[in-house]
Parts: C-alpha cells; structure tokens; sequence
C-alpha cells in the first residue's frame, strides 16, 4: 500500500517539477519576446522613418538654408544612431549584427555625402547640378533602405520563431503533463484493483471459513500463506477454531461420561418403579400407582434422551457399529409404523404407507435404520396437529432422477439406483432457513413449548449420521402451516455397505 503511494506521489512530483521548468522556460521566452524581440522590431520599422525625416529635412535645409531644418536633421540622425545602437547592445545574433555593421557603414557615407553638401550651402557657392553625386547620394539611400528592410525582416523572422517555440513548448508541456497524468491515473486504478483484490479475497477467504464454523465444520482451517496482518488475523482464526474444537470435544466428552453415568442409577429406578407398580413391594394405593405411573413416563423419556446423547456421542467418536443385513425395507417400515400407531391414534392423526412399486432387499442395519424411521415419524407426529395425515412411500429411483440437491452432495458416483424412503405430513412445517440447520445436533426450530413438544434436538443429526454411514442421504422439504416432507435414501449396491 505504501508503495503504491510513493509511486503516485513521485509521479505527481514528477509532473510538478517538470511543469515548473516548462513555465520557466516559458517566462525566459517571454521576456526575452517582450524586452528585446517586440522593441528591436519596432526600432527597426522606425529606422526607415527616422532616415526618411533626415533626407526630407536635409532637402529642405538645401533648398532653404534655414538652419532650423538642419537642427531637426540633427535630431533624426541622432535618434537614428540611437536607435541603431539600442539594437546592436540587444542582439548577439551574427546575421544582424552584420546588417547593423552595414547600415552604419551606409549611415556614415551618407552623412559624409551630407556634409559635404552643407558644407558647400554655407559657403553660398553656386552649385551647379551635379548628376553623378545624386546618383551617388540616391544609390547610398537605397542601399541603406535596403539593409535596414532586411535588418527588420531579420528580426521579426526571430520574433516569429520565438513565439512560435513559445508554442511548442506550451504544447510539448500539455502533451507530457497528459502522459503523465495518464500514467498516474493507469498506475492508481491498477493499484486500487490489486489493493482491493489483496484485502477482499482473504476477507472473503475468512468469511467462508466462518460459515463453515457456524455450519458446525470444527475442522475448517485457513491456509495461511502471507506473513503480514492479514496471515496474523488467518493464525489466529485457526487458533480459534483450534481452541472451538477442543472445547468441543470436552463437551461431547463431558455429556457422553454424564450420560453414561446416569444410565446405571436410571435403570435401578426403572427397575425398582417397575417391582413397586408389580406391587411385589407390597400392596399400593390407587394415588401412588398415578404417581408411580407418572415417574414411570419421564424415566421412561429421560432414559430416551440418554441413548439419544450416548448414539451422538458414539456416531462422533466413530463407535457406531453396524450390523448390515440384506432386508425389504417395507419390513422395517410396517414395524416402526405399528409401534408408534397408538402415539397417531391418540392425537387423531391418520397413520399410512402407500403401497407402491416393488422395492428389492438391500443391505442395511435394521435397527438402525428403525431408529431412524421412529424419530422421523415421532416428529411428524410431534409436529401434526389432531385430524392430520402422515404418509409414508417407499420406492426405487435411478441416480440421475435424484435431486440437484442430492447430486451437489454426492459422494457415491458408481451407485446407480437408490431406495428412496418419504414421510410426509400435514403439520406446522419448517422455516425455509432452517431446512439444513436442524440435521446439526441440539438445533431446535423455535417451535418449543407449543402443545407440549419436547425434544432433545438430536434425533435428526443421528438420523443423519446413519443414513450416511449407509451410503445415502437425508433431507426435508417443507411449506409452512402446509406439512414437511423427509426424504432419505439408501444405495441398491451391496458394494458399500459391505466396504464399511
Ligand atoms: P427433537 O425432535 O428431539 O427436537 P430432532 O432432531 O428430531 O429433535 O428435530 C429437530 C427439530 O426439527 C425439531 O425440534 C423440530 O423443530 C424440527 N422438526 C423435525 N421434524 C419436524 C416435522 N415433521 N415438522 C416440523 N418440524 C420438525
């Protein structure tokens, strides 16, 4: 970053300096035009006037002999040779200097011729007319005439080139400042899109990584490559998410040693609450069978969630074990149904399997996949209000009918056809973002509390570990206030099952 500025900054320097002497240079030209060029053209255009009032006064002084006309020939010639010498001091140049040499010579014949004249007009002689000094006298003129032309000419041929460089060098600036700018310009949107870049992708880098944490991916790391801020704030995500993972696993482990602890004293209270319901204890009261009856039930369900808390802890540590057995599926399917019909009967809600298409055996572990059965009909139930409809298909799909969702996720590519298990039912429904989150374990829709709903949040994430450690996949489409819909499939090939 810092470079980039140093370069945009010494370019802008750049550019200043050289406008600074571009503008000297043009004030050097300037001056010289005003102060030199424009008065030395003047002078010369005046030459010719001054000279032409010294021949017309010098006439006028032979023809009249007033001396007046000889004062003001005096002053012609004097502000001539002033003139003639202002021009001289201000120029170096070799050719006009040449021609300033020339027009004194020429002034200075003249002036001789003159004098001779005046001189003749004072001794009030006759003079008689004499051709060949006029001549003369008219030749010198036209010479002197012509060396101050040529004089002016010269110098307004310099004028003419100095404003013209004047010009080149107002549009030589224009065009480097330009290029400059330019270049600036080019380099500063090239900077900006590589500053951008370099700061936006590891942002974006970080924010997937985030979204992999908050997906529950503990093991999500950054590789981290620079060795500025940017790799320091990488390090220290992934020391964090180090540190996330750690305490992640003393959780499991804390919950699966309580669990397991409790497991033992549960079941001697199961066991004892069941002697004294058996009245082997002794004879009981009809209020003390109500209560036992009742502590019977939440044994019953705290017994419940601490399989469900030991199966999650053992499906994360990898200890699940399998017992893969080729079977119909629909077997399966009819025993979690007839197990869990009198929960539908009680709250009024119409229990079904459509017999469909023959489904051949596959190989599966047939508790498992009843677990997974008796929680996705449990909640269907759990989450139906009375009057409603639960039913249940069963059928064979080819890999290439199964949804964009499925493929996305696939991890199977040389399995063909699959048994696809859906359980439908007319309840509540889940919220659209909540359709992946609520296979995480403890993930809960915020639907607690109505109608007495209870649950651990975890039915789902071990359904889920199940049905991938067979090879298939889990998922759920849902319209709120209209039912949800929970799919699952496992392969028709034997091939995996027997691999695991
Ligand atoms: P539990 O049922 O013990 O809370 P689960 O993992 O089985 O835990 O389910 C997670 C959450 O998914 C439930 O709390 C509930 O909010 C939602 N859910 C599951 N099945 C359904 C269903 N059929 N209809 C509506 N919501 C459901």
């Amino acid at each position: 970053m810092v470079f980039g500025y140093v370069i945009i900054a010494l370019f802008m320097l750049a550019m200043s300096f050289y406008l600074i002497f571009r503008l000297n240079h043009l004030n050097k030209v300037t001056d010289s035009i005003m102060k030199t060029d424009i008065p030395s053209v003047e002078n010369g255009e005046k030459l010719v006037d001054s000279l032409l009032e010294q021949v017309r006064n010098e006439k006028k002084y032979l023809i009249t002999n007033d001396d007046a006309f000889l004062d003001l020939f005096d002053k012609k010639k004097r502000e001539f040779l002033d003139r003639l010498k202002s021009m001289e001091e201000s120029t170096n140049d070799r050719e006009k200097k040449l021609f300033i040499n020339q027009i004194k010579e020429l002034h200075n014949k003249y002036l001789s011729m003159v004098s001779k004249e005046i001189v003749l007009v004072g001794s009030e002689e006759i003079i008689p007319p004499d051709s060949r000094y006029e001549e003369e006298m008219k030749k010198t003129l036209d010479q002197l005439t012509e060396s101050i032309n040529k004089l002016t000419l010269a110098l307004q041929t310099g004028l003419i080139r100095k404003i013209e460089l004047f010009q080149k060098i107002g549009y030589k600036s224009a065009k480097v400042s330009l290029i400059i700018i330019l270049f600036a310009v080019l380099f500063g949107v090239i900077f900006a899109y590589f500053f951008t870049r370099s700061v936006c992708s590891p942002i974006k880098i970080l924010k997937d990584a985030t979204d992999h944490i908050a997906d529950g991916d503990l093991d999500y790391r950054i590789e981290v490559t620079a060795n500025d801020e940017i790799g320091t704030l990488g390090t220290a995500f992934n020391q964090m998410c180090n540190k996330l993972k750690e305490m992640d696993q003393m959780k499991s482990e804390f919950v699966s040693n309580v669990s397991h602890n409790l497991k033992t004293p549960l079941t001697a209270i199961r066991e004892a609450n069941d002697l004294l319901l058996e009245k082997i204890a002794g004879p009981i009261t009809e209020p003390q069978i109500k209560l036992l009856t009742i502590i019977k039930e939440e044994a019953h369900q705290l017994t419940m969630m601490i399989n469900d808390l030991l199966d999650i802890s053992r499906v994360e540590a990898g200890l699940m074990r399998y017992n893969f057995q080729s079977s119909d599926i629909h077997d399966v399917i009819r025993k979690s149904m007839d197990e869990i019909r009198f929960l539908a009967e009680n709250k009024n809600i119409h229990i079904q399997c459509e017999n469909g298409d023959s489904v051949p055996k596959i190989l599966l572990d047939r508790d498992k996949i009843a677990q997974v059965m008796d929680n996705l009909l449990s909640n269907a139930i759990k989450f139906t209000l009375p009057g409603g409809t639960i039913l249940i298909k069963a059928n064979v799909v080819e890999s290439h009918d199964i949804t964009q969702f499925f493929r996305e996720q696939n991890r199977l590519n040389n399995v063909h056809s699959f048994v696809k298990v859906s359980i439908s039912d007319t309840g509540i429904g889940i919220p659209a973002e909540c359709h992946k989150k609520i296979f995480d374990k403890f993930q809960q829709v915020n639907n607690k509390g109505k109608g007495g709903i209870k649950g651990t949040g975890l039915g789902l994430s071990i359904a889920r570990h199940i049905v991938l450690d067979h090879g298939g996949d889990i998922w759920v489409e849902s319209n709120m206030g209209k039912g949800s819909t929970f799919y699952f499939i496992l392969p028709c090939s034997y091939d995996y099952a027997l691999s695991i």
